[in-house]
């Protein structure tokens, strides 16, 4: 809150800004003077905290900036993010590949025929197994007629 009507003006003028009448009236207000000198304080603060960079020491403070701008930051993003990304392509080709060769071959039973023969006379008995697998076994009646 302001004290003064004056004081947004004694801020124009000591920001460097010429306004007529103000020097005479911080000269007979109180309330003016006294944030004039908070105002003096605080630019003397600023520039005491300021940190001070010559014209000689600039060349070097200003390689060491590029530098570090330039630099890339340290660690092992880079070797983690590349192992990440062949580990995930590993898993994709796995999956890629369960899912064309149809997933996990399916539980069969075969079909073992170890010896055959008939009782029956007038008959042969064949056996042959399929390209797919599969166990066939055939009995040829040769002896004329069927009943
Ligand atoms: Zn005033």
């Amino acid at each position: 809150m302001r004290s003064c009507r004056w004081e947004k003006r004694v801020e124009q003028w000591f920001d460097g800004r010429r306004i007529s009448g103000v020097e005479e009236h911080v000269a007979a207000c109180g309330a003016c003077r006294k944030s004039l000198e908070t105002l003096q304080l605080m630019r003397q603060g600023a520039e005491r905290s300021r940190p001070g960079v010559s014209d000689a020491q600039f060349g070097a403070f200003y390689a060491g900036i590029r530098e570090r701008a330039e630099t890339p930051a340290p660690g092992h993003g880079r070797a983690w993010a590349f192992a990440s990304l062949g580990l995930a392509a590993l898993i994709a080709a796995g999956s890629t590949f369960a899912i064309l060769s149809g997933g996990p071959r399916a539980a069969t039973a075969e079909t073992v025929v170890e010896s055959y023969s008939t009782d029956l006379q007038d008959a042969t008995v064949e056996y042959y197994r399929a390209e797919d697998g599969t166990a066939t076994l055939q009995v040829h009646y040769t002896g004329g007629d069927m009943w």
